[in-house]
């Protein structure tokens, strides 16, 4: 029966797919399709993971026994007689060889799948005994999962990239059935993880529409909806879903007709996508004559060819963040930073590399499971991120500087500061950056220039702009957390996602009177966040005086499509109407 889902729109286009459920906490099993020669191992290998576990319950049931003969530990030893129960449980057994010979599913997704599967089962129990037993199914599979690990996988991963249909096609023998990952939750570290996967669409319970696991859907270019509440407990494992990402609609087990209908959708997203490629080399200039900068916004080096493919004039935010996340607290040293900058700047071929210092924290945990002990009381996105982390670990954050600086020796670099607010942030900032460069000459290490900005995403710095520019070459404008801290509004809270409003008169102000005195001074600036990528914004920002706009890749030509037809000579007393207006987004469309 057809029913649907609704969330927040965040990546555009639509998905037609089988539902891929993954729980939150499996989130790092590694998805990808074997080849058809490989299907064999992958099931051997399953099956030696679970011989193995076999070995291991009987072991410990033998210790058990010999350890306390007189008293066999009565519970524990049904406990585990549960353990071997549920390690031959046919279910499991064959559910998990039908992932891998029907679709080819790495041996670990198939196991995890077949899981999700038989744990909607013990859920929908009456029985709570049997309802626990998931908690034992749940450690089965995890410790065939350690086994397989630690086994390591022989099976090549599949390349890395996004999932183009071409990669898809050598790969996956069931190529018509694409894939599409419902899920809780997913962190941003967990979202570049499935940047080099299978899946064609994402929908998650939770998060907004500017949180960092929304912004690395965007990136990837593929259709999201994020906020879908119940999703991941209403769509169950193969369900055929639609995702319309321009919409934020989820429609689950879709009748011929809808399917009929989102799949002529899908073919218009396409015509529109191929159109608008042709726009790659024609320049950003208005019907007047006003050039305008469209930059693009990275996650990873290799970002870089999709900035250049979409005709991006360079890099105006290279997250270095996603470098540090993920790594079980293992940060990237000095020389692994280096070598991914200068491949950066490497990969934009003289075009200057915004590269931005890491900005953890809120919403972007360096691991899933590094949030504090202890202290769930606190609000994150108010705490130690960007900057003032960086501050509380010079050594690391001198680590960065100095890997920035040696890349410059390569080609332009702007180097860019998140989450200023204070005179003293900015001090110790430039000492530091002074400290990093007489460290390179001490140690007689080639470091290049780099011209210095600082992002503008506290109120409390856009209302102090003169101190900025007294100290910085370039302003670049974070509107993702200046909207979020001028209105008190969790950007990755769904709850509150209705009230995150780019156009409030007080979002606006601030943003005008910082492109104005930015003007005023002959400075750079530019806007970074998602408003520089959303087509409803562009004509505003441009009547508001600004001319540099940087945004995801996939972004880029549909702006420029917009700046073709804007006339920066009208546009400029209407953006003021707008500025005073009560209710800006009324005169949005005038
Ligand atoms: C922003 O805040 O607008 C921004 C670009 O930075 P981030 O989204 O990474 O916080
Ligand atoms: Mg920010």
């Amino acid at each position: 029966m057809t029913f649907t889902v609704h969330g927040l729109a965040v990546s555009r286009g639509i998905a037609i797919g089988r539902a891929v459920i993954v729980a939150s906490s499996r989130i790092d099993v590694a998805h990808y399709f074997v080849k058809p020669e490989q299907v064999e191992g992958e099931i051997t290998r399953l099956r030696d993971a679970r011989k193995a576990v076999v070995e291991e319950v009987h072991k410990v049931q033998k210790n058990l026994h010999e350890l306390d003969p007189a008293d066999a530990h009565p519970e524990l030893s049904a406990l585990l007689d549960v353990h071997l129960m549920l390690l031959q449980d046919e279910q499991l057994r064959s559910g998990v060889k039908t992932w891998i010979v029907d679709r080819h599913y790495n041996a670990e997704w198939a196991l995890t799948t077949q899981l999700e599967v038989i744990a909607r089962q013990f859920d929908e129990m009456e029985d709570p005994y049997l309802r626990e037993r998931k908690a034992d199914l749940e450690q089965v599979v995890e410790r065939m999962l350690r086994v397989m690990r630690g086994a390591g996988s022989p099976v090549a991963a599949p390349p890395s990239g996004p999932a183009k249909k071409q990669d898809k096609a050598l790969l996956d023998p069931t190529v018509d059935v694409p894939l599409v990952l419902i899920a809780h939750d997913l962190s941003p570290a967990d979202m570049l993880q499935f940047k080099q996967s299978v899946f064609a669409g994402f929908v998650t319970d939770v998060g907004g529409k500017t949180s960092h696991t929304a912004i690395v859907a965007r990136s990837m270019d593929i259709p999201a909806v994020v906020g879908a509440r119940t999703a991941s407990h209403l769509i169950i494992q193969d369900d055929w879903v639609i995702i319309d990402g321009d919409q934020g609609v989820v429609v689950i087990d879709p009748s011929p007709v809808l399917l009929a209908e989102y799949g002529a959708k899908q073919r218009l997203g396409e015509l529109e996508r191929e159109r608008l490629s042709r726009l790659k080399n024609t320049p950003a200039v208005t019907l007047d004559g006003q050039r305008i900068e469209l930059l693009a916004n990275i996650e990873q080096p290799q970002d870089t060819a999709a900035a250049l493919n979409a005709g991006a004039v360079g890099v105006g935010l290279f997250r270095t963040e996603f470098l540090f996340m993920g790594r079980s607290g293992k940060l990237p040293d000095e020389e692994e930073q280096f070598q991914a900058y200068r491949r950066a700047v490497e990969g934009m071929q003289g075009l200057p590399v915004t590269i931005r210092t890491v900005d953890v924290g809120a919403d972007k945990p360096l691991d899933r499971t590094a949030a504090r002990a202890g202290e769930d009381h606190l609000n994150p996105a108010l705490g130690l991120r960007a900057i003032r982390w960086s501050l509380s670990e010079p050594a690391m954050f001198l680590a960065q500087l100095r890997a920035i600086l040696r890349a410059a020796a390569f080609g332009p670099i702007h180097l860019l500061i998140p989450m200023l607010a204070h005179a003293s942030e900015i001090r110790q900032t430039l000492a530091l950056i002074d400290r990093a460069r007489e460290q390179l000459t001490a140690s007689a290490t080639e470091y290049g220039p780099v011209r210095l900005g600082a992002m503008i995403e506290i109120p409390a710095a856009a209302l102090t702009i003169p101190m900025f520019l007294r100290h910085f070459d370039f302003l670049s404008i974070g509107t993702n957390d200046l909207i979020q801290y001028t209105l008190a509004i969790d950007r990755a809270d769904e709850a509150v996602a209705h009230l995150y409003n780019p156009v409030h008169p007080a979002v606006l102000h601030l943003l005008a009177s910082t492109i104005a005195q930015c003007r005023a001074q002959g400075k750079g600036v530019s806007v970074c966040g998602e408003m520089a990528g959303d087509v409803a914004m562009t004509r505003l920002l441009i009547g508001l005086g600004l001319r540099s706009f940087s945004m995801h890749p996939a972004q880029i030509l549909a702006v420029k499509q917009q700046i073709l037809r804007c006339d920066t000579s009208k546009l400029g007393a209407w953006a003021q109407s707008v500025l005073s207006a009560e209710d800006p987004a009324a005169l949005m469309s005038d």
